[in-house]
């Protein structure tokens, strides 16, 4: 697929020469680790931050851009399932991201690359209504100055919106290389194509790199999208979700950033330069049908509500939603308090990212911040019996495809044409039950290298997709991203 309308200018960074002790190490150069990297900077210490491609290579240098403190219908969703004062403290949260972004692109970025805009969820269908009018009142209730518009100036349907003014939009690419900038200025380092492959701990925890290298740190911080490390079993408690974004040339503009309430979000923003950026085709990552299929059913819908429109770009990424709604970021269990993750963003990763950093730099600075005290109820919670039920259904889900597809490979009759038919799972030789993946020149063992879910082909990517935990491999083999650290085997 073409790349994103988000340029990156910065030169690579080199892994080189790397210190072997610092304060902290941060690994991930996410919006996370960077604003985590940047605070603790600016606080004096010594960081250095080891990332496993370039930086922003994720979710953070992919994402629509948009921060605002209406997020479709999650306040709504939230005071269902948590107390009020724990949704409160959430929504401070996202104030304080939001807050601290806007101050960082004013002092940091061109003025291009960032904008006050009202944010609004629509309702595409009348059946949608009474979920946006759910979350007016929510966020009314809460204090936000959210309103109400009968119509929208789109050429679609919408039958109702909330809307709530002055929020903000922005490049996330030139953010995160902002963030990269400053984080080195204050005297911290960013080491690329530096993947993390354990985290040890005797008297300090000791990062390890894939080609061997270790590092130690005081405090590590895994910053690294879902973790890498499996003590707090957040694979199981976090689904991977990916989803599409479509950019375009010649279709106008749309009255602010929007996102549909229905269980087939739509996501629109106008971006530099006339372009409209269209976003979804949501599901679980290496679930559901063709990915071509889902790609073609988005554009098929801007065809038609946009005739007028070239598209640019296309490309896509993936965010993780807990089981509860609220991301979980703190110290992992039996690390000394010296190992921190975050993550759960549930595609709200911006404010959420700067709001975790803010916690995590507060615990190892001795200064959490009073705001999140009801958020800290542990970074393994399971809340109440519907969080209970949400958690054992996912996971009920994951066991089902690990079964249906361990199943299938093993009992499929199999020769090399049959790649396509069944998803890319082939055995080698018709008596060998465990699924192999040929691609063009290449032949990998495609089974993922984090819990052994059986891969799946991804036709718009050309990436083999594990359906249980939600990480990525290149067709050659190699990690893109997920909780898996180890590359396929290969079988040349
Ligand atoms: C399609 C889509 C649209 C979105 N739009 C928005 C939006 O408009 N607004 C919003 O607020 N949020 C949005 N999000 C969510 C947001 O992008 C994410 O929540 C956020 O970027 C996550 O940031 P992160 O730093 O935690 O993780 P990531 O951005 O995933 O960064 C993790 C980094 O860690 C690195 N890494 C991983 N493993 C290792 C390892 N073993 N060693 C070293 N480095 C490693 C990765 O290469 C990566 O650079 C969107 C998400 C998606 C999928």
């Amino acid at each position: 697929m073409s790349r994103t309308p988000w340029e990156r200018t910065a030169p690579p960074r080199p892994g080189t020469d790397l210190p072997d002790r610092v304060d902290t190490v941060v690994v991930g150069a996410g919006i996370t680790g960077l604003c985590t990297a940047l605070l603790l900077a600016r606080a004096g210490q010594q960081v250095l931050v080891l990332e496993a491609g370039r930086v922003g290579a994720l979710a953070s240098g992919l994402n629509t851009g948009k921060v605002s403190l209406l997020q479709g219908t999650r306040l709504s969703s939230l005071l269902a399932r948590h107390p009020r004062d724990v949704v409160r403290a959430h929504l401070e949260a996202q104030r304080q991201g939001l807050d601290w972004l806007a101050d960082f692109c004013e002092e940091h970025l061109a003025v291009d690359r960032h904008e006050r805009t009202p944010a609004m969820t629509y309702a595409a269908t009348p059946a949608e209504v009474e979920r946006v009018e759910a979350e007016l009142r929510a966020g009314v209730e809460l204090g936000l100055p959210l309103e109400w518009e009968d119509r929208l100036e789109v050429p679609f349907d919408v039958h109702g919106a909330a809307v709530l003014a002055d929020q903000l939009q922005l490049d996330p690419m030139a953010l995160v290389e902002a963030l990269a900038v400053e984080v080195e200025r204050r005297g911290g380092r960013i080491a690329e194509d530096s993947r993390v492959v354990d985290v040890s701990w005797a008297r300090r925890p000791t990062v390890r790199i894939e080609d061997g290298r270790r590092l130690r740190g005081r405090q590590v911080v895994l910053a690294t999208g879902t973790p890498i490390l499996d003590r707090g079993l957040h694979f199981a408690r976090v689904e991977a979700q990916r989803s599409y974004l479509l950019a375009h040339e010649g279709a106008g503009t749309v009255p602010g950033m929007m996102l549909s309430a229905g269980s087939t979000p739509r996501s629109l923003r106008n971006a530099p330069g006339g372009v409209l950026l269209v976003g979804g085709a949501g599901h679980v990552v290496g679930r559901g049908g063709s990915e071509l299929e889902g790609l073609d059913e988005l554009r098929g819908w801007v065809g038609s509500t946009y005739p007028d429109a070239r598209e640019t770009h296309a490309w896509s990424a993936q965010d993780y939603s807990s089981h509860d709604g609220l991301p979980f970021v703190g110290a992992l269990p039996r690390g000394l308090g010296r190992i921190h993750v975050a993550t759960g963003y549930d595609k709200w990763g911006l404010a959420n990212g700067v709001a975790a950093s803010l916690r995590i730099t507060g615990a190892i600075l001795g200064a959490p911040p009073e705001w999140a005290r009801p958020l800290e109820r542990g970074v393994t919670r399971v809340a109440g019996p519907s969080a209970a039920w949400s958690l054992l259904r996912r996971n009920l889900a994951t066991g089902v495809v690990a079964t249906d597809r361990l199943g299938r490979a093993a009992i499929r009759p199999v020769s090399p044409d049959d790649t396509a038919e069944v998803e890319g799972q082939v055995g080698r030789d018709g008596l060998d039950p465990r699924p192999v993946g040929v691609t063009g020149e290449c032949a990998v063992r495609a089974v993922c290298t984090h819990l052994g879910g059986t891969l799946r082909w991804n036709d718009a990517e050309s990436t083999w997709d594990c359906p249980l935990h939600g990480s990525r491999f290149t067709d050659d083999g190699r990690v893109i991203e997920g909780p898996a650290v180890r590359p396929l085997r290969r079988l040349d």
